[in-house]
């Protein structure tokens, strides 16, 4: 039986649909198990009726459906809400949708603070009104996919690896389950540790790690966290290099920057690294980056306007 898939983007950049693109000829096989009845990066198919002249978002019946962006305006969540009636199953798909994201950064600032820094900024035309009729009001604040409806996979990543992706479609196609790392990106980490009490001070990653050649294996490389880089590594879920294993940034010699969330999924990705190196004896208010510890998992309420 060929299982029906529907897709859509909700407050997201499309990059989580280039991770499905980006499976290649991989796609070909997806799409001997499962039919695509809707999906905006594959085909034309619109919200308000083929003409356009509908009233209310009608999308079509599917097993799966999955969704990519968190929840930022009324469209957001009426696509949300048609798509959770229309699905049995709903995967919540890249860290904006299974907790908010970059575009989650927005949660600290109230919504007039955003208009205003977006539409009068120093360096446009200042504008007399900003635009509103037939535009999408703005929800308070944006949300993840699961506290506005039920959901039943999570696929964290910014972008999720193709990998994950194929696997994921795999087991929604197939009835199996879909098994995801379930421990932290260090787990997965080659670069070598002292140990604990090895940390001093944190420093902005405005140079390169120390490695003594660009082809130094990576298992020669000491770990970027003893190396005084903020990496998000020892917080944030693991399985972002896809079958390689290795973590995409650290592969390149970068910090993670915490993209795959925390590594439970209610977990607190600030709370846990500022526990982990307060308990290394680093002085909290010495971080070069303090709020960008949160910068992709910043709904769910962990970040607020200042004051609020
Ligand atoms: S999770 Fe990342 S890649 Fe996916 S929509 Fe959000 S910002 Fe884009
Ligand atoms: S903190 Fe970063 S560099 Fe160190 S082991 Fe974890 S992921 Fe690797
Ligand atoms: S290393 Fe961290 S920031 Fe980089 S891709 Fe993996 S989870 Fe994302």
């Amino acid at each position: 039986m060929t299982v029906k898939v529907a897709e859509e983007w909700l407050n997201a950049c499309a990059g989580c649909e280039i991770s499905v693109v980006d499976m290649g000829e991989r796609l070909l096989d997806v799409l001997k198990l499962v039919r695509f009845v809707h999906i905006p990066v594959l085909m034309d198919h619109k919200h308000l009726g083929q003409l356009g002249n509908g009233h209310h978002i009608e999308l079509p019946e599917a097993d799966v459906g999955i969704l990519t962006g968190g929840i930022k305006n009324e469209e957001h969540l009426e696509v949300a809400l048609e798509m959770r009636k229309k699905c049995k199953t709903i995967v919540a798909m890249g860290t904006c949708a299974t907790h908010g994201g970059i575009p989650a950064l927005s949660n600290t600032y109230h919504n007039q603070e955003i208009l205003d820094r977006y539409y009068s900024t120093e360096t446009t035309d200042p504008v007399s009104s900003y635009p509103g009729e037939g535009i999408p009001a703005l929800l308070d604040r944006c949300y993840a996919l699961d506290e506005k409806i039920r959901v039943d996979v999570y696929l964290p990543g910014c972008a999720p690896h193709p990998d994950l992706v194929f696997a994921a479609l795999a087991a929604l196609a197939t009835g199996t389950e879909l098994k995801l790392p379930d421990k932290s990106v260090c787990n997965e980490c080659p670069t070598f540790r002292q140990g604990k009490g090895q940390l001093s001070q944190m420093r902005r990653f405005l140079q390169a790690p120390f490695y003594k050649a660009p082809d130094e294996p990576l298992d020669q490389m000491r770990c970027l966290l003893e190396q005084g880089l903020l990496c998000m590594g020892p917080v944030t879920r693991g399985g972002c290099g896809g079958n390689k294993i290795t973590p995409r940034c650290i592969a390149a010699r970068v910090p993670c920057r915490g993209c795959h969330g925390p590594v439970q999924q209610d977990g607190n990705q600030l709370l846990d690294m500022l526990n982990a190196l307060a308990s290394n004896g680093i002085d909290i208010q010495s971080l070069p980056e303090y709020t960008s510890l949160s910068r992709f998992s910043g709904a769910h309420g962990i970040l607020s306007p200042k004051g609020k």
